[in-house]
């Protein structure tokens, strides 16, 4: 029998009269439960659950929000291999990158957990005699968090720590493709000792249970990760809802990965290698432009489809596998449908872009790299979210960098060279909001700053300390003494 999941709302399991199947991509006659489609009505019961926590927990012993996120991080980390296995079966990202991802979910409530007592103010002089002035940081109130598929319990993880940490209650939305990561971390969470009421779970569709989240009025602010078009759609309804929301978003990318004549050949294949095609390029920090030296060019493309070609594309699950299926049959199809338009351009499908068929039914897509390259194709400036990847032959550094920051994008970027100077340059110019020198673009720490600029971000930066210009609110108090 199909196992039933139920949305968790006040402290309790909330059954739904509706429920969506969760289905393996890397086999789709795996069925692994029937999750709750959430309503309206079931939002409205979730944000009076958060609004009547709010004050207990916001104001909170420290010490007591510690504990719960470092129990909730101890959890995690005890039981990574099956968080880890159930991500990958819902997600279709390795098993390897499953147990990662769980590993960093528990790291992130561990750092949160250090983060409470940590959380400080200012006392500035006054231009007055005898006034003082103090300036705190207050929790926000009932936070909506909408989260998309790709990093099912991470990217759930780095919102709700920063966010309990810092005194918020919360009512949070997973994707529908992959619910059972987060309600796994919710229950972790709740059982961990949290309140009744400070995090509750609202499972089902963006436009039913998304919309009814961003149209509450006493949801005081949203933190969203998902596309550049939703992502406009709730920056819009949050500042023309009353009151008006406070608003983060964590949006699509089109990384480059720069590679100069003078790179070491095999970090720049491996970079590419990975930062193009692993998690299936199902990452926003994903290389999807490929910006070589006509130098190097040859050599590199050489290097790289080699490697392609013995990547092995298979179940999740199955030891052995380094690329899983994509995640669904839409996103297949997106996938697919940018193939045929970067042919269409004139790009050059040097290898790959073939469906594949394995033991068992899935979405499996042999990693594609496209040469031939313009960086006005569509190819090069829209977001495929896939395991497709261009590679754009420049003349010269010059027109390396010129040609990496011309998008609309900026979230992540990378340069592989061995040129101090070319290094330190990019550094410093390439606009984007991580920077990676000898590294893939995918892949980073979670202590430190998680963001990007112009269509990638939008708001104040996720993870690390930074998490609290988002989480908190500052008061300034002046106090006359006499
Ligand atoms: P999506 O925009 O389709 O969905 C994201 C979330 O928004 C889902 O939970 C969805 O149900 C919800 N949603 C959809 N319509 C809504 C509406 N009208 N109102 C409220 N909520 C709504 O994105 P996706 O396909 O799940 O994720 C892929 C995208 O996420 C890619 O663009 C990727 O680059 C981006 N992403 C960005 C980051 C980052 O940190 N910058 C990280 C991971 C993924």
């Amino acid at each position: 029998m199909t196992v039933q999941f139920s949305n968790f709302i006040a402290g309790e399991s909330v059954s739904a009269s509706q429920a969506t199947a969760n289905i393996n991509p890397s086999n789709t006659h795996d069925v692994i439960g029937e999750f709750a489609s959430g309503t309206k009505t079931d939002v409205d019961a979730a944000v009076a659950a958060a609004k009547a926590a709010f004050p207990a927990w916001s104001r909170s012993n420290p010490q007591m929000r510690h504990d719960v996120l470092k129990k909730a991080s101890d959890e995690v980390m005890a039981r990574k291999e099956e968080l880890g296995r159930i991500l990958s079966r819902e997600e279709g990202k390795t098993l390897a990158e499953g147990i990662g991802e769980a590993t960093r979910a528990g790291q992130i409530l561990a750092f949160f957990a250090g983060e409470t007592l940590r959380l400080n103010g200012e006392v500035v002089n006054s231009i007055r005699p005898g006034v003082g002035i103090e300036v705190t940081r207050e929790a926000l109130g009932v936070i909506g968090m909408i989260t998309p598929w790709n990093f099912p319990i991470a990217i759930p993880a780095w919102k709700l720590a920063p966010a309990l940490a810092y005194g918020n209650t919360v009512v949070i939305k997973p994707a529908e493709l992959v619910p059972h990561s987060a309600f796994m971390l919710v229950d972790i969470l709740n059982r961990a000792g949290l309140p009744k009421g400070v995090l509750n779970l609202v499972m089902g569709k963006g436009s039913v249970v998304g919309q009814a989240i961003l149209d509450h009025k006493d949801v005081t602010a949203i933190s969203f990760t998902g596309s550049v078009g939703t992502g406009r759609r709730i920056a819009a309804a949050c500042v023309t809802s009353s009151p008006m929301k406070k608003v983060q978003l964590e949006m699509g990318g089109k990384n480059p990965l720069v590679v100069l004549d003078d790179a070491d050949l095999d970090v720049a294949v491996d970079c590419a290698l990975n930062g193009a095609f692993f998690s299936t390029g199902q990452r926003c920090t994903a290389s999807s432009r490929l910006i070589v030296t006509e130098g190097i060019h040859d050599k590199f493309v050489a290097a790289l489809t080699a490697r392609m070609q013995g990547l092995v594309v298979d179940d999740a699950l199955k030891s052995g596998t380094q690329i899983g299926p994509v995640v669904d049959p839409g996103q297949l199809k997106v996938d697919e449908d940018y193939i045929a338009i970067g042919r269409a351009e004139g790009a050059k499908l040097h290898w790959g872009g073939e469906r594949l068929n394995r033991e068992n039914p899935g979405y499996y897509l042999q990693p594609a790299l496209f040469t031939e390259c313009t960086n006005q194709m569509r190819i090069s400036r829209e977001e495929i979210f896939g395991p497709v990847a261009g590679v754009i032959r420049v003349k010269n550094y010059d027109e390396a960098l010129a040609v990496a920051n011309d998008t609309d994008f900026g979230l992540s970027s990378g340069i592989c060279t061995t040129s101090l100077k070319h290094a330190t340059h990019y550094r410093r110019n390439s606009e984007a909001g991580m920077v990676m020198v000898n590294l893939p673009t995918a892949g980073v720490d979670y202590h430190v700053p998680f963001g990007g600029r112009k269509g990638s971000s939008y708001g104040p930066r996720e993870q690390g300390a930074y998490a609290r210009e988002f989480f908190t609110t500052v008061k300034t108090a002046y106090t006359f003494a006499g």
